[in-house]
């Protein structure tokens, strides 16, 4: 149990800050406690918003002397809580969203340096104006910052074709629990010299030091992009739609993403302007970009048009402009949206092998519909990376009457199948989302004693003191 936070500390962590570094205003913190979901609301006296590394490092330092607890946030749009403090009041939050610079572009080297705070579209953005790609894309890409991303080795709509955040940094400078500063901001693609120590900061969900810059990876842009939306013969034919794609196109499908007919029929009944592009309703879709060389497009429709003859999809969109290609997206993106406004959602962020999805699909099914017979399967995302949200929301009639708390207590008992489920299929009951505070019990449940073990060890090495946010993840002790 952590004390309260002495005012003299409190002070000196001001000072650290410098001014406009600190929001102790009770009515202003109130956004930083809270988390994206609405699951957790904690307590701080105070959110420091450092602008420089040597900030960081100074409230870091006098934080781990002090022993006050340190909750690193970015833009606070994760779904395990691991951004926000306890409730007792003894830590502070650390925003990283003064830190927001684009250091440099780095063209010929196709990398781009980038601080923490940088919000993941200005990431993007910065790339497109230098000609260069940087195709980590998800839906919050508004709002989530770099280095909550790099923190939860965030996933998103690209993995397939460029892999998660982690595969996508080059360098790293770390503030350690200690206040040190790790300053490895190398752009190198080949570097065996020791230790790769970047890696255990990537998807470490700030327990073992906060990031505040990247040299990150960037690509060249695709010459044409094909987005299209396939209703499927089922679910299982998602699989043989892949892999007939991504062999006509030599590879190049960059994302490939499934929603049932629930997520549909939620977004259209939730979002302004979203309507069904089809003409009959069908079960399964997928929301599919293949972006290549000149000529791209015309492959894809082919393929696509075989697979209709093939009977693996019963008909398909293809968007033939930005506008269009944009509203595809939407319906699969304003998904948790959607979700959201239909009232509590219980959520699950399961992966399996490809080949495992549709069993996944229909045990998984059966296995919620048996603990909350009414529930609505929303089952949407990243199907071409195993990645499932295996979601549920109320039925139409409790979100409307209220009821969504007694649907929301029944998350415990339909979880656990749920994982069960995936883990026996040889796949993680934690896909992209992390561990945070959410799943703590989840990870002391799947992992084995040895790797908890090592997770423990390597926690206590970097952080004895244990003040790098406290209660998430893994306890060293
Ligand atoms: C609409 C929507 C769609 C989403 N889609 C996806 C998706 O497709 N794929 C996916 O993976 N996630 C998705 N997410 C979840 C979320 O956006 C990601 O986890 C994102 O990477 C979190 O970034 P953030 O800046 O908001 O981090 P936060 O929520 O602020 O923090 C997340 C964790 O990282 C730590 N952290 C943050 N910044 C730092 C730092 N600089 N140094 C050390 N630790 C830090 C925090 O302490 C916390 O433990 C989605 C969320 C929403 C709301």
């Amino acid at each position: 149990m952590r004390r309260p936070i002495p005012s003299k500390v409190i002070d000196r962590l001001k000072a650290a800050a410098g001014s406009g570094g600190f929001v102790d205003d009770p009515e202003a913190i109130e956004a930083y406690v809270t988390d994206e979901r609405d699951l957790y609301h904690g307590a701080t006296p105070l959110v420091l918003r450092p602008n420089s590394t040597a900030a960081v490092a100074a409230i870091v330092r006098i934080c781990a002397k002090a022993g006050v607890g340190v909750v690193p946030q970015g833009g606070n749009t994760g779904y395990c809580g691991g951004s926000v403090p306890s409730e007792r009041g003894g830590e502070i939050v650390l925003s990283l969203a003064r830190l927001n610079r684009i250091r440099a572009v780095d063209a010929a080297n196709h990398a781009i340096t980038v601080e923490a705070g940088c919000i993941l579209a200005d990431v993007q953005r910065a790339a497109d104006d230098a000609g260069l790609l940087f195709p980590l894309s998800l839906g919050a890409e508004g709002s989530c910052q770099i280095g909550g991303n790099l923190s939860t080795n965030a996933g998103g709509v690209q993995v397939l074709r460029y892999g998660n955040a982690r595969d996508l940094v080059l360098g790293l400078e770390v503030v350690l629990p200690d206040g040190r500063v790790l300053a490895a901001l190398r752009g190198l693609r080949k570097d065996n010299a020791g230790y790769d120590l970047k890696q255990l900061f990537l998807g470490a969900e700030g327990t073992l030091g906060v990031i505040t810059a990247a040299v990150l990876k960037l690509y060249p842009r695709p010459r044409e992009t094909c987005t299209a939306m396939v209703a499927l013969r089922d679910a299982a034919a998602a699989t043989a739609l892949l892999a007939r794609l991504r062999a006509a196109t030599g590879d190049a499908v960059s994302s490939f993403e499934y929603l049932n007919r629930a997520c549909l029929e939620l977004v259209i009944a939730h979002i302004d302007g979203a309507r069904d592009p089809f003409a009959e309703p069908h079960g399964d879709y997928a929301v599919v970009e293949i972006a290549g060389a000149d000529g791209s497009r015309d492959i894809a429709e082919a393929a696509l048009s075989q697979a209709i003859e093939a009977g693996e999809a019963a008909d398909a969109v293809v968007a033939t402009n930005v506008g269009q290609a944009q509203d595809l997206w939407r319906l699969r993106e304003l998904i948790p949206e959607a979700q959201k406004r239909a009232g509590g959602s219980i959520k699950h962020d399961v992966s399996v092998p490809l080949s495992r999805i549709p069993e996944l699909l229909a045990r998984g099914r059966a296995a919620a519909l048996k603990v909350i017979p009414n529930a609505r399967v929303i089952a949407f995302g990243h199907i071409g990376d195993g990645n499932i949200h295996f979601n549920l929301s109320p039925p139409a009639v409790t979100s409307q009457g209220g009821d969504v708390a007694v649907f929301l207590a029944k998350a415990a008992a339909v979880e656990r199948p749920i994982h069960d489920l995936a883990v026996e299929l040889g796949g993680s009951f934690s896909a992209e989302h992390g561990i945070g505070v959410l799943k703590k019990p989840e990870l002391a449940r799947y992992k084995s004693a040895v790797e908890l073990d090592l997770m423990r060890t390597l926690k206590r090495a970097l952080d004895p003191t244990g003040v790098m946010n406290p209660g998430k993840v893994v306890d060293g002790d």
